[in-house]
């Protein structure tokens, strides 16, 4: 017994003894992590300019050969750096330079070395992650918990999604990450008991802003969501049990040695820092070379107003001419056309698309075994021999990309299937859009061949309810600042009809004005942008508002903050070669009336500004930027502004 005591004794002098604290700094020194093993219990806190963003919060992982939350010590640390310059052609932003600080500190139990938690700290962001070492003759792992948390200051407030359940929804369909945020909300609370899904917002008081994420995120791991319920503290929760049918497995498995996805933290004193960041895209890499020069574009579909009974031949065949006279390079071929056209008549739209320089994307049902969607082609993409077979036959007759619907959530299995698809249709030089799915982390640099995700509360929404049309300003000033910062948005927007309705008499009435679907076009980035125009508005449109949509790019060089608020307002500055557009949405009942400071216009230079009178009426003149390189803009709730050089 005495010598019983006598260890304990021991082992609790080598645990204070061993306490070691240490901070890694962003280049610019005001982004500090400090890191710890105090009592056992690995930690980190951040500070922005010496306040408290991130307080003490937990770090490590329960594997299936032990509980390395706790009794663990920092054995070892090793300061690195990341400098890099890299390209994207199909995000916000074009060139990106990396430069951080990090350290990777090596945790140990027992005189064991664990794991390592991998920290970088950029002028905007920190990230981590972790990479588990093997301990011969183990060399795999099971990935029971992540204790990864989240504390924030009190007085935080949150601009959140909440996860739905699993198994839910339009034909068991959820989650499918397309909930309503709530906006300026207090802390402790868990959505619908759920969970909420990534990017997630708050708001440090009068202090600044944090973003909290992840990326790289691939069939290597599951994706995961931020729990809540327990006051300030949020924490890294895995997939829900009943996700893909109550099939699969809620735990991701590791091969060891290897890692766990990036945690991102993009934190600032204004938005700035959240809208502009490339965190999702700065740590990880392309996992294939692009088989081709993908081409990425606009292109028009017939499902937004038409719905499920449009995708027929002759509509299809319509919106290529549409698509040819707005210039946009591509038509979405939608649900059903599997049953309604049919594959000998694809041919003959892809030709007929072909000769007048528009190509052709189709819809494709994901499942499977893990949701009721009846619509078709199903049980084509969930397999690899029906997959490739298909994507050969898309190829022979020079389909553009593909657009899958209706996935079943984050399980690593589920992952996987994604990844599957991507790889499988570079194969074949088809680009993919995602739908019904999960957020894409990082997939921009990681897939050379994807092209965006909805993830989203989207476009269908203002097609099935009034409620929605009546929102649809509030919402649309959310995503600029939390969902599109951290990749492509599938919105499917710029309706130009009055109503959501074929004959634009029936359906539900949209509410914001033509230069709010104008500036959304540029507000909303994903460099594939399949517009809910249709081909009456060619004639009942505003030739203004046609003309802009006819020019206005997918793809772009820089990003900009220029001023905002999660569900008020929204004015984010986007460049394309030389040439910067600027774009406003207002979504309060106050008129908004900004003296915008633009640095990246010339004082003295003629722009266009597209603006709506007090009715909601727009029109576009030429003015002159000030002397201060200021432009004045005026915008009623549910208008828009923008500027165009
Ligand atoms: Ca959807």
């Amino acid at each position: 017994m005495k010598k019983f005591i006598y260890s304990l004794f021991l082992s609790a002098v080598a645990l204070s003894a061993s306490a070691v604290e240490k901070q890694v700094k962003s280049p610019d020194g005001q982004i500090v992590v400090t890191v710890s093993d105090n009592g056992g219990n690995p930690a980190y806190k951040v500070t922005l300019g010496g306040v408290d963003f991130i307080e003490s919060s937990p770090l490590g992982l329960v594997l299936d050969y032990g509980d390395f939350t706790k009794n663990m010590s920092i054995a070892d640390s090793k300061e690195v750096k990341k400098q890099e310059t890299y390209f994207l052609g199909n995000s916000k932003q074009s060139k990106i330079d990396v430069d951080a600080n990090g350290t990777v500190y090596t945790f140990a139990q027992d005189g064991k070395k664990i794991y390592d938690v991998e920290f970088f700290v950029s002028n905007r962001d920190v990230v981590f992650r972790y990479t588990v070492h093997a301990q011969r003759p183990t060399f795999c792992c099971v990935v029971k918990k992540e204790a990864t948390g989240f504390k924030f200051a009190n007085g935080t407030t949150t601009f959140l999604c909440p996860q739905s359940g699993p198994m839910g929804g339009f034909a068991r369909t959820s989650p499918s990450y397309e909930t309503h945020y709530n906006v300026d909300d207090a802390t402790g609370k868990n959505g619908w008991g759920e969970g909420y899904t990534f990017p997630c917002l708050f708001k440090n008081g009068d202090k600044g802003w944090i973003l909290v994420s992840e990326t790289g995120v691939n069939g290597r791991y599951c994706g995961a969501r931020l729990m809540g319920g327990n006051g300030t503290l949020y924490n890294i929760g895995f997939p829900q049990e009943g996700e893909m049918n109550g099939l699969a497995s809620v735990t991701p498995g590791l091969s060891l040695p290897s890692s766990t996805p990036w945690r991102t933290i993009t934190l600032g004193k204004t938005l700035a820092n959240i809208v502009e960041t490339t965190v999702a895209f700065d740590y990880v890499e392309q996992l294939y070379e692009p088989s081709k020069k993908y081409q990425y574009g606009r292109g028009s579909w017939s499902w937004i107003i038409g719905m499920d009974g449009n995708t027929t031949y002759d509509i299809q065949k319509k919106y290529i001419d549409f698509s040819a006279e707005m210039k946009f390079e591509s038509v979405l071929v939608d649900a059903l056309w599997d049953t309604q056209i049919g594959r000998d008549k694809i041919k003959e739209l892809a030709d007929y698309g072909k000769s007048k320089n528009v190509a052709l994307y189709l819809w494709y049902n994901s499942n499977g075994y893990w949701n009721d969607a009846p619509q078709g082609p199903r049980n084509i993409m969930d397999n690899i021999i029906t997959r490739r077979r298909e994507m050969k036959w898309m190829q022979s007759i020079g389909i553009r990309g593909i657009k899958v619907d209706f996935f079943g959530g984050d399980k690593q299995q589920m992952l996987q299937l994604y990844e599957d698809i991507l790889a499988d249709a570079n194969d074949y030089g088809l680009l993919v859009i995602f739908h019904g799915c999960t957020l894409p982390r990082g997939w921009e640099r990681m897939y050379p061949n994807f092209a965006a995700c909805e993830a989203v509360r989207a476009s269908e929404n203002l097609a099935f309810g009034q409620n929605e049309c009546d929102n649809e300003a509030f919402c649309a000033t959310i995503h600029p600042f939390v969902r599109n910062t951290v990749g492509s948005m599938d919105w499917g927007g710029s309706t130009l009809n009055k109503h959501y309705g074929y004959d634009n008499i029936h359906g539900n009435t949209r509410k914001t004005s033509d230069v709010f679907a104008l500036a959304v076009s540029v507000l909303f980035q994903s460099p594939v942008q399949h517009f809910a125009m249709a081909p009456n508005n060619l004639t009942d449109a505003p030739q203004w508002a046609v003309d802009f949509m006819k020019a206005v790019p997918t793809t772009w060089d820089e990003v900009k903050f220029i001023d905002g608020y999660p569900g008020k307002y929204a004015v984010i500055a986007r460049r394309t070669g030389n040439k910067w557009f600027i774009a406003a949405i207002n979504a309060q009942k106050e008129t908004l009336k900004l003296n915008l400071t633009l640095p990246m216009l010339t004082a003295g230079e003629t722009v266009k500004l597209y603006s709506d009178d007090a009715a909601l009426n727009g029109s576009v003149k030429d003015i002159k930027v000030s002397k201060k390189q200021q432009v004045m803009i005026t915008v009623p709730c549910n208008g828009g502004a923008v500027i165009v050089q």
